[in-house]
């Protein structure tokens, strides 16, 4: 009874079938539109109390009357962007979300209710520009840390971005019955396993190099966050940093929960992916 509670027992709830053409579809709109606008407006609101150098006296907030854009740090510039545009990513690229394990695998429980609104909301957006907005040195010395910081998180967006799409473009054209025969992936011939399941595995261009290789961009790109919100005179970045350690164990265990799943679903055509692309994460290590 706790595991359907936590883990929940729909897929993909649905209301209104009555009233309307395509229902209303509470996973998709739960996942994506309310947590993840809440957590750009929160970002943003840390910001604003940058600005105006909000800070708690007793139980109260105190903020200036007027703002300074001298007491905002460019990391926490920084990240709000990124994570704008994490989400602006999102909504334009939604069709290949549709695809990703969130939206066709897990169930709809308490761990997905509450991780998009209770946790990922406050705690996303905490961890960066809230932590930085309750510095009391503002941080706005740390341009080395800064400039690294967003060069790791702009070499993280773009990898997430061209592994993830590559394989949903792959899985478009197969599912508008497209011929692979022509189909190209890196100017080549595309390679791909056909499994008896009927789905179709690839395993060239970047999904050749590792099973799991689109959560690279992810785990490397946080990295670079916790960076910006870093600098020398300050103290060590704790808060940004038990980011990237819940980020990588959520990943990482979430790796192993879709291969534990594919395991079983793609059975023999499984082992035939696993000997022709070995590796799970990072080529030669993992
Ligand atoms: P994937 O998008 O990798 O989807 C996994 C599914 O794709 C598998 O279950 C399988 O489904 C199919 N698949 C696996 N290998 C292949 C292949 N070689 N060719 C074609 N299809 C394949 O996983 P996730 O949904 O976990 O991750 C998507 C992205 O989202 C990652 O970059 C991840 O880091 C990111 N993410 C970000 C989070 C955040 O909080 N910022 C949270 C979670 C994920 P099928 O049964 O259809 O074959």
């Amino acid at each position: 009874m706790f595991n359907d509670f936590f883990m929940g027992v729909a897929r993909n709830p649905r209301l209104f079938h009555r009233w309307l053409t395509v229902p209303f579809d509470v996973k998709r709109f739960w996942n994506a539109r309310p947590g993840l606008t809440l957590w750009v407006i929160a970002n943003q609101s840390y910001i604003a109390a940058m600005y105006f150098g909000c800070h708690m006296e007793g139980h109260n907030p105190v903020c200036s009357e007027t703002g300074d854009w001298g007491k905002v740090s460019m990391g926490a510039l920084m990240v709000a962007f990124a994570h704008w545009y994490y989400i602006f990513d999102y909504n334009w690229n939604e069709p290949a979300y549709l695809t990703t394990t969130d939206i066709r695998h897990d169930l709809f429980g308490w761990m997905l209710t509450y991780g998009d609104w209770g946790f990922l909301v406050w705690y996303y957006s905490f961890a960066f520009c809230g932590y930085v907005s309750f510095l009391e040195k503002p941080l706005n010395d740390n341009h080395a840390c800064f400039i690294a910081g967003t060069c790791i998180y702009i070499f993280g967006m773009w990898l997430f971005r061209v592994t993830n799409i590559q394989k949903h473009n792959f899985r478009t054209y197969i599912a508008q019955g497209g011929d692979l025969s022509q189909y190209k992936v890196w100017g080549k011939p595309v390679e791909y396993i056909h499994t008896e399941e009927g789905s179709y595995l690839l395993t060239s261009g970047w999904w050749s190099y590792a099973r799991h290789f689109n959560y690279i961009g992810d785990l490397t790109m946080c990295l670079g966050w916790a960076l910006a919100c870093a600098g020398p005179g300050h103290i060590f970045p704790f808060v940004p940093l038990s980011y990237c350690v819940y980020f990588w164990m959520m990943d990482i265990h979430r790796m192993f929960r879709d291969e534990n799943r594919c395991r079983a679903k793609y059975k023999a055509d499984w082992k035939k992916y696993e000997a022709l692309v070995p590796w799970r994460l990072v080529p030669n290590v993992f």
